[in-house]
Parts: C-alpha cells; sequence; structure tokens
C-alpha cells in the first residue's frame, strides 16, 4: 500500500463530457475540516509516501494548501490532478507558484494537443487556457532540464475506443506542444475511459454503452492484473468513505471487509495487506488492452 488519493470534493471550474465524478461548478460537496486534518495522521501512521488529491477540482477546496504543507511536512509525495484552467481562475493567480514551492507533482488532463478536439471534451475556451497553464508551469522549473517538478499530462480517447500505446503518443505530444507553443512536459499518461456515470449516459444516448464494453472486455489482457491501481491505493470519498479506487468510490461499491472510514485507517494494523477488492464489469476498463490505471498504461 502507498497511496492514499483523496477527493476533496466535486466542485470544479469546469463540465468535460467523459467526467466520471459528474464535477461542475454548481457541485457544493466538499470534504470537512475534521477529516482532513486526519490525513496527515493516516499518512504516517500506515508510513504511505503518496497523497493523491483529486475532486472536481482539489485545489478549490479551502483547506488545499494546508493539506499539502501537512503532508510535505512529512515528506510524502504529493500529487495535484489539475485541470489547468483553475490556474487562471480569479483568486488562483498565485496557485503555481505555490504548487512549484511546495514541489507539487502536478498531473493535468490534455486528451489533445490540438484545439478543436480539447475543447470539444472539456469546454469552449479550455485550449487556450490549459496551454497558458502549461506555460506558467514551464516557467516556474515543471519539467524542465535538472528540475524535480514534476509536470504529466493526461490522455484520454474522445469516445468509445481504447487510448492507443502511450510511448509513440508522448513523442507525437512532445513534438507537437514544443513546435507549437514551446511546451515541456514529463510524461503523457494514457487513461482508458470508465463506462460508468456521465460518459456512460452519453454513451447510452448514442447506442454505443453495450458495444463500448463488450470491446473492453474482449480486451482483457490478466497480465494487467498484478498493475492495476486497487492493489496498492486506497480511494477517500469527501465524506471520509473508503473504497479500493476512485471508480468503485463513484459507483458507491466498497469492499465487504476492512475498514470503511478515513478514522478507521488509524487503527489499522496489518498494513492493510490481503484484503479483498471489490470488482464488477468496469474493472475491464483497467484490465483491457495496455491496461490502465491513474498512472497511465499499464504494460
Ligand atoms: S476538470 Fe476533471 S473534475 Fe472537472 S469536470 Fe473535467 S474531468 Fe471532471
Ligand atoms: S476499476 Fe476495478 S480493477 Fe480498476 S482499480 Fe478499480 S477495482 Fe481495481
Amino acid at each position: 500500500m502507498s497511496t492514499l488519493q483523496v477527493n476533496l470534493g466535486y466542485r470544479c471550474n469546469q463540465t468535460c463530457s467523459h467526467c466520471h465524478v459528474n464535477a461542475g461548478p454548481w457541485r457544493k460537496e466538499m470534504m470537512a475540516k475534521e477529516l482532513i486534518d486526519l490525513i496527515p495522521e493516516v499518512l504516517a501512521r500506515l508510513d504511505l509516501h503518496c497523497l493523491d488529491l483529486t475532486g472536481g477540482a482539489p485545489e478549490l477546496h479551502p483547506q488545499f494548501r494546508e493539506l499539502v504543507s501537512a503532508a510535505r511536512d512529512l515528506g510524502v509525495e504529493v500529487i495535484d490532478r489539475c485541470n489547468l484552467t483553475i490556474l487562471s481562475e480569479p483568486g488562483h493567480e498565485d496557485l503555481a507558484e505555490f504548487l512549484a514551492d511546495m514541489g507539487v507533482r502536478v498531473v493535468a488532463s490534455l486528451p489533445c494537443y490540438e484545439q478543436e478536439r480539447v475543447d470539444l471534451q472539456r469546454g469552449q475556451g479550455v485550449y487556450e487556457r490549459s496551454i497558458a497553464g502549461l506555460k506558467q508551469l514551464n516557467q516556474l522549473g515543471y519539467a524542465q532540464p535538472g528540475s524535480p517538478l514534476r509536470l504529466d499530462l493526461v490522455f484520454n480517447p474522445s469516445g468509445a475506443s481504447l487510448p492507443p500505446a502511450q510511448e509513440p503518443l508522448e513523442a507525437q505530444y512532445r513534438k507537437a506542444l514544443a513546435a507549437s507553443h514551446g511546451i515541456a512536459f514529463s510524461h503523457l499518461l494514457t487513461i482508458t475511459n470508465m463506462p460508468i456515470q456521465r460518459f456512460a449516459r452519453d454513451l447510452q444516448h448514442r447506442g454505443e454503452l453495450v458495444p463500448y464494453q463488450q470491446v473492453l472486455r474482449q480486451a482483457h489482457r490478466p497480465e494487467n492484473l498484478s498493475g492495476v491501481m486497487c492493489r496498492s491505493l486506497i480511494s477517500v470519498s469527501w465524506t471520509g468513505a473508503l473504497y479500493d479506487c476512485d471508480f468503485n468510490q463513484q459507483l458507491n461499491l466498497s469492499s465487504k471487509a476492512g475498514p470503511r472510514e478515513l478514522a478507521d485507517l488509524l487503527s489499522a494494523t496489518d498494513g492493510l495487506i490481503n484484503q479483498p477488492i471489490a470488482v464488477a464489469d468496469h474493472c475491464f476498463g483497467c484490465t483491457a488492452g495496455n491496461g490502465s490505471s491513474c498512472g497511465g498504461s499499464l504494460s
């Protein structure tokens, strides 16, 4: 067990079509202060070395910076799953600088290096603001030679298909972003779209849900099972409930055994080894083709 992945709430400044948490500016759900205060204790108690912050836009939580500082003080790596446009939202203009000062690893969605597809999937004007955000991060040292600041980009397909191989696509991204904008990044992570929530409803609407589920099932590769993220990660909802991964969290699919709430982790004695994992049909999204996780392709 290495990672505590915490969903700080569903509020987001974007409303992307594939969003599996149905996030948006109208969402009110946010993690309570008492739960946020428990997180550094849990990290220390379980000797976890990574805190992975997600949402919504995690930076919109009023205690985001406090939590990041506390985790970094413990020597824990912090990942900010950043949508890039948050960096230019009013009131967040100094966010990029804060992330750099704290040595936070930024993982940012950019489903294409061209404007049309990004705006189609993530909203009008998102591409331009994302490029501005990436330039700002580069200027602060992210993904620069010799700098420890890591900036990863996330690719997910626009529709009902598996992502292409990660390495050649990363080379394509690197070339295109450098040529058109002078932008550098550390790595590209390819992630399979999960047929759940908003994305599943969109597919259903187009009559593509069942064919996509079949594509995932037929592309299942057992060798991906050893790398699925639920083996090394605990996912925490904004209410403090525990799940095996963010997808199970969105489906409210929890394990039948083991700790159920964030506070329970303070008394976990066995390092959470050999706990059962709750699985269902959507898990083929992780095991199909090259495999998929929050850290990108598994192969
Ligand atoms: S930026 Fe992320 S959390 Fe926000 S709507 Fe898009 S996919 Fe969902
Ligand atoms: S969706 Fe299934 S296989 Fe993928 S991380 Fe979650 S529990 Fe594991």
